[in-house]
């Protein structure tokens, strides 16, 4: 289900409870399942659906709100709440500060959109005036030093990789130590992804991160993996300390519930999202107004 569909089937729910002549229980419920039917079919974890439904009906007590309580709008709020509360771990990621050397960590399985992503982070930062740099330690995959120098010379970001040397941790190290006697404020590393989760990248990126020590890692999820979102990040987030995720591709065939799930299992905000191809294509992300858009 794409995410205009999720919104479309929400706010579908929400208006056929306002039909309703009386808010009773049934009315309640029926309102309560068509959501919950909505978001598990946008592949939201079942176990987020469940606590979220069990904490709505915990709030809105019908037997306790007195006739003059406005039910539709209480109901109406308490779904917006948990939905945004699905979405906000509760505590903001690292922010990097202009002009203050940060480094940032990328990781992600292969395909997941990783080096488009480094570079649009990179420049949406160069545009609002920071000097930022890329460092490509992805020596696994054939060709990848060659896409983000691609990315980066487009862009006109600095860039760092190698042909020759096949150890990820010593570019890492080499690119992070060489942009910061450059004054570069965001220093953005990109590591290697694979097909699956395996024993060996979760190693390559625990080493790099040691060696390179970054400000912040932000674990990247395509959009459009459905279920496997939530143990896709947990899977990361057991052996680096992802602590920001971005969303990829949710232009398209994009399902909203992936968002959720990684939130959920990286207890980490989403900050970004891709919503295409191109450079600029990527969006700040915040909470509230995307609840607001799914509720319509
Ligand atoms: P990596 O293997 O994780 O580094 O993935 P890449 O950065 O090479 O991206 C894989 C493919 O996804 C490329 O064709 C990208 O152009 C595409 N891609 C990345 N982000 C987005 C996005 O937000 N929307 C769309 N439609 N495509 C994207």
């Amino acid at each position: 289900m794409v995410l205009a569909q999720l919104g479309g089937s929400i706010s579908r729910a929400l208006q056929q409870m306002s039909n309703a002549t009386i808010i009773d229980e049934k009315v309640l419920n029926d309102c309560l399942n068509e959501i919950t039917r909505a978001l598990l079919q946008a592949d939201v974890q079942f176990k987020l659906v469940r606590d979220m439904q069990t904490n709505i009906k915990k709030i809105v007590n019908l037997d306790d709100l007195a006739a003059g309580h406005n039910k539709r709008k209480i109901i109406q709020q308490a779904i917006f709440n948990e939905l945004c509360k699905m979405l906000d771990p509760g505590k903001p990621s690292f922010t990097p500060k202009k002009g203050k050397t940060s480094v940032i960590m990328f990781v992600g399985l292969q395909g997941s959109g990783k080096t488009t992503t480094c570079t649009k982070y990179a420049y949406y930062h160069q545009k609002k005036g920071w000097k930022p740099a890329l460092v490509c330690a992805d020596t696994f995959r054939a060709g990848a030093f060659d896409q983000l120098k691609q990315n980066a010379t487009k862009a006109k970001i600095p860039f760092y990789g190698s042909y020759t040397e096949s150890d990820p941790v010593s570019i890492a190290v080499e690119g992070v130590e060489r942009f910061k006697r450059e004054n570069c404020d965001l220093i953005i590393v990109d590591t290697s992804g694979r097909h699956k989760q395996e024993a060996a990248l979760f190693e390559e990126m625990r080493q790099v991160s040691e060696a390179t020590k970054p400000d912040l890692v932000i674990f990247v999820m395509d959009s459009s993996i459905g279920q496997a979102a939530f143990d896709q990040a947990q899977a990361f987030k057991q052996s680096v300390a992802v602590g920001a995720v971005i969303v990829t591709k949710m232009d398209g065939h994009a399902k909203g519930g992936g968002a959720l799930s990684a939130v959920a299992a990286t207890k980490s905000p989403v900050i970004f999202i891709g919503t295409g191809e191109h450079m600029d294509e990527f969006e700040v992300f915040d909470v509230k107004p995307f609840v607001s858009r799914l509720l319509g």
